[in-house]
């Protein structure tokens, strides 16, 4: 699968990678997707599948640079685009018209969100995602002590 630049980790666009492995270990790279113009670059992952991938059983592997929206924070109600995580639980259980189902592994690299308040929020989509049988991985911005700060206050 292709990996993310140091650009794209950094960057305020929101970027993904992403391969389909079928029980053989046998790869189908789906690629590389961008938001941009209110579309998510989960929704564009989305509507790329199943790619070249044959029906079958897959595990869906997404390197991300920031964990997928949620509606907790309700950030995207005004524009009613459906956060990614719901779209991403809804591909998790379903799969994609009857011929393709999916295990997702989700590796990101930061919470989503613009404020601490906003990524400890999200941490909590992360944990309906993992409640759902979703695997996720995240890198050091998960560690932020700021967004610990945030769920401490959310917590009393
Ligand atoms: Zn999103």
């Amino acid at each position: 699968m292709q990996s993310l630049t140091d650009a794209e980790w950094a960057g305020v666009a929101t970027t993904l990678a992403a391969e389909l492995e079928d029980a053989a270990g046998h790869t189908y790279d789906l690629g590389k997707f961008h938001s941009h113009g209110g579309y998510h670059a989960e929704d564009q992952l989305i509507a790329a599948l199943p790619g070249p991938a044959p029906a079958g059983h897959y595990r869906l592997l997404i390197v991300i640079n920031r964990s997928p929206c949620s509606d907790i924070s309700g950030i995207h109600k005004a524009t009613g685009h459906q956060p990614c995580m719901e779209r991403l639980i809804d591909l998790q259980k379903n799969g994609i018209g009857m011929t393709h189902t999916f295990e997702l592994v989700v590796n990101y690299r930061h919470l989503y969100g613009h404020s601490n308040e906003e990524r400890a929020l999200n941490s909590l989509g992360v944990q309906q995602g993992s409640a759902a049988g979703i695997s996720f991985l995240h890198g050091e911005g998960y560690y932020d002590v700021g967004v610990a700060q945030a769920v401490s206050q959310m917590e009393t």
